[in-house]
């Protein structure tokens, strides 16, 4: 099995192109649904987030508020580190548990979607591929201003806020433009699927488990021959 990094900047298109790959069977696992559910009510990071945050990121029904908390980290980077040292070691638990269910399925390669992906680069050794879905800078604008019904300043204030989108397409191994139209995007996202299934790249991945099982199983023949002699 290999990994994929799916990610982009605000508006860009990835969850979009995210959806796409979904629907094409691709497995996908979105750090976004593992990050909502790793404080849901009650549990441990919940209840580390109530400890130190206070009662003021609840919600009426007593879950975590999670735009609120957005705000109080946006501006505030000693409570974002202490928000992200409780979460996401959790989160990439929670991934890593994911990864290996569709490993022992027998699943070639998961896409993760991550849109921090660049920002935090804890994943990004262990990637293959990463894909960055890149639009111009004037179309990443329009989009964000028509889809959040914001102002022209605040969709700035929120891209501006974010690594640069020029900077994730170079550090990506594959770029996806998606300054044109949905279909020129799917047409893309056709070919990198092509690309995926015809890989060959999960042979590494599998090759070193069935070694590490013959060894296994080795030392445990070996333990018993000992024993019985
Ligand atoms: P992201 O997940 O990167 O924040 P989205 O996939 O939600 O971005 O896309 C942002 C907005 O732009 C959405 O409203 C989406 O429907 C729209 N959009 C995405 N790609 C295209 C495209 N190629 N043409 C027109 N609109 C698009």
């Amino acid at each position: 099995m290999f990994l994929v990094g799916l990610t982009g900047g605000i508006a860009s298109g990835k969850s979009t192109v995210s959806s796409q790959l979904k629907e094409l069977g691709c497995p996908v696992i979105d750090a976004d649904v593992v990050a909502q559910k790793v404080v849901e009510f009650q549990s441990p990071a919940y209840k580390l987030i109530l400890q130190h945050f206070g009662r003021e990121v609840l919600l009426e029904n007593g879950e975590i508020d999670r735009k609120k908390l957005g705000q109080i980290i946006f501006s505030n980077p000693e409570k974002r580190r202490l928000l992200n040292s409780i979460t996401h070691p959790l989160i990439h638990k929670e991934m890593f548990r994911q990864i290996l269910l569709y490993f022992i399925k027998g699943y070639r390669y998961v896409i993760l979607d991550v849109p921090l992906l660049f920002e935090t680069r804890r994943l990004t050794r262990f990637l293959t591929h990463t894909v960055v879905v890149y639009c111009d800078p004037a179309t990443q604008l329009s989009r964000l201003m028509q889809r959040d019904a914001l102002s022209h300043e605040e969709a700035q204030q929120r891209i501006a806020a974010q690594m640069p989108l020029k900077e994730k397409r170079g550090l990506a191994s594959h770029v996806m433009e998606n300054s044109g139209s949905r279909e020129d995007t799917h047409r893309q996202v056709l070919r990198l699927h092509t690309k995926l299934e015809d890989s060959m790249e999960f042979l590494v991945v599998r090759a070193v488990a069935v070694a590490a099982v013959a060894g296994l199983c080795g030392l445990f023949l070996c333990t018993v021959k000992l024993l019985i002699s």
